[in-house]
């Protein structure tokens, strides 16, 4: 029989990864945190209509890339894994009223989302991002904290060729115009594009921008006028507050007037952090101003900037040196020579965990002394207790310190009473900081 596995663009995340994984998202709690971001988490699964809606019926993520079925039990609704995370963040915000709670929501999230994309380094079906929204500012610093928040983030956690792409795309009443110019401009030459643009000139020609096809890059960078050279003069006021803070603050960017974001929803300021150690696909995060999008799923007009940041290309930029261990460590290896003593062993171990704090491991495989004082030294135990069959009818156990060699034969009722709260050694864990 064929074995069962992942499907392709998924993975799985075994205990050494997690470890790391953890990290990550214990940093990022914290740097929320630092910056006054309330965490919110939304389901996985949503109507259809608030990604039509939300993200641009014309965006390759509702065109191609969403898992969607018809939900029979609720009369045929359409129901999608969520693509993305922006809408249901707004979605939820209109829901429960946040605007009527305090006049700026800042929120963060940690979570998993679902495209059907063509799988390969750096993108999967199922991956995971962090990001922000902070939904109430029409302010130029309200974009510059979001863009500080993302750099400084990648900045802190020590990875270098860090750049920001920044443009402006406007506000959603000069869209009309620009894209009426847009199509007038490339449908001359639109039988030249590939078979997607040539559907997407007449539905949503911006959309264009977003082809993954060279010749289509190059034909638009011939023949496409700039949305940014057709914006108005607030929305280029609100573009240079926003660059001078940048410059205010030391964070470095490029002007790229070709970056327009896959979304429907953005106006005004588009981002992304990039970093050159990650190859072809050199975003970090990506992010912008999108001050019609609350209008859209039904709330009051409400102006809004966020990011959304992949969680596995942060990892790809940190995993140069991964020479993690495959195993979890212990503090404390229980070896047991002898079957009648398993459930003492048993007890010890759970009293020691309870009342000490140590991480303790008890042999269950039955295994020759040799194999179990192999085992202890792969976990990286500080200590082995060994319980052979004539210390036990003594009710005695002996103790083996794995760094010094020293040994104490200790009564098995009281191998707990052994060991001080300092003893237990994980490094950077928040239970040794707190113990003094
Ligand atoms: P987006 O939601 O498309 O603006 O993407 C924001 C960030 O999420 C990107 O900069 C990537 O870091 C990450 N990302 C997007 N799509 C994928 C994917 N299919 N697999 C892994 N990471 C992704």
């Amino acid at each position: 029989m064929k074995n069962i596995t992942t499907i392709k663009g998924t993975y799985d995340l075994l205990p050494h990864e997690t470890e790391k994984w953890r990290e990550i998202e214990d940093f990022i709690h914290e740097y929320m945190h630092l910056h006054g971001y309330g965490e919110i988490r939304t389901p996985a699964f949503e109507r259809t209509e608030l990604f039509v809606r939300g993200v641009g019926e014309e965006t390759d993520i509702v065109t191609k890339e969403m898992y969607s079925w018809t939900d029979m039990d609720k009369g045929g609704t359409g129901l999608t894994l969520k693509p993305e995370l922006t809408a249901p963040v707004v979605r939820a915000y209109i829901q429960h009223n946040l605007g009527g709670k305090s006049p700026l929501q800042r929120l963060y999230y940690i979570d998993s989302l679902f495209r059907r994309e063509r799988p390969q380094k750096g993108r999967q079906r199922q991956f995971n991002q962090f990001g922000i929204e902070a939904i109430g500012s029409p302010h130029p610093e309200q974009d510059a904290e979001i863009i500080s928040m993302a750099y400084f983030f990648y900045q802190s956690l020590g990875i270098d060729s860090l750049s920001v792409k920044i443009n402006s795309i406007g506000s959603s009443h000069i869209r009309k115009p620009y894209l009426a110019l847009l199509t007038n401009s490339l449908t001359p030459e639109i039988h030249r594009f590939c078979n997607t643009c040539q559907t997407r000139i007449d539905k949503n020609p911006l959309r264009l921008f977003d082809c993954k096809n060279d010749s289509c890059q190059k034909l638009l960078d011939e023949f496409a006028p700039m949305i940014f050279d057709h914006i108005s003069d607030e929305d280029k006021i609100h573009f240079e507050s926003v660059v001078n803070l940048l410059t205010t603050m030391k964070i470095p960017y490029t002007h790229d007037k070709k970056m327009v974001r896959g979304l429907d929803y953005y106006t005004r300021t588009t981002f992304e952090v990039t970093s050159s150690a990650l190859g072809a696909q050199d975003a970090l995060c990506g992010g912008g101003r999108y001050d019609k999008l609350v209008e859209t799923l039904g709330g009051n007009p409400t102006p809004a900037v966020g990011f959304a940041a992949g969680m596995e290309r942060l990892l790809l930029t940190m995993s140069d040196s991964d020479d993690s261990d495959e195993n979890s460590t212990v503090d404390i290896y229980i070896a047991v020579l002898f079957e009648e003593a398993i459930p003492v062993a048993m007890v010890a171990a759970d009293e020691i965990r309870r009342t000490k704090g140590m991480s303790v491991m008890v042999e269950t495989l039955r295994r020759s002394m040799k194999a179990q004082m192999r085992e202890s030294n792969k976990r990286k135990a500080q200590y082995t207790i060994i319980i052979g069959e004539d210390e036990y009818r003594q009710n005695q156990a002996l103790i083996k310190d794995m760094e010094t060699g020293q040994q104490d034969n200790v009564p098995i009722s009281d191998l707990s009473g052994y060991f001080s709260p300092d003893d237990h050694h994980h490094s950077d864990c928040d239970c040794c900081e707190n113990s003094d």
